[in-house]
């Protein structure tokens, strides 16, 4: 029982580690690309370890062949293509491709419209 405790206990403090390392790395990655790279390793060792996913903003943040924080601009290129983002790492040349986020439907009929439809056909 205090087995069990003590592990979800140390998940949630990797957690948060893995948080604090990923801003560490957002902070520092103005001046030095290999010190937010390091963050960004030992944040995905932590969450290999205690079996955390790292959560959506922060996954898309990073390359995960070289490590290195993303700056988009500077050492990423955005793209799109063929309703996919496609993120390429200039640092190592790494491509990853995302689905965009799916479009609400515009085409939706008013009610008022579909109202004088009704109508029309009653009339006939
Ligand atoms: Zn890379």
């Amino acid at each position: 029982m205090a087995k069990r405790n003590d592990r979800s206990k140390q998940r949630s403090l990797a957690e948060e580690r893995i948080n604090r390392l990923f801003e560490l790395a957002r902070e520092h990655s103005g001046e030095d690309g290999s010190f937010s790279a390091t963050c960004i390793k030992h944040a995905r060792v932590l969450a290999m370890k205690y079996r955390i996913r790292i959560k959506k903003p922060y996954s898309r943040y990073f390359c995960r062949k070289c490590n290195s924080y993303f700056i988009p601009g500077r050492n990423a290129k955005t793209r799109i293509y063929r309703n996919r983002v496609i993120v390429t790492c200039e640092t190592c040349g790494a491509i990853r491709r995302y689905p965009l986020p799916e479009k609400k439907n515009t085409t939706e009929i008013p009610k008022n419209n579909a109202g004088n439809v009704m109508q029309k056909s009653n009339a006939e």
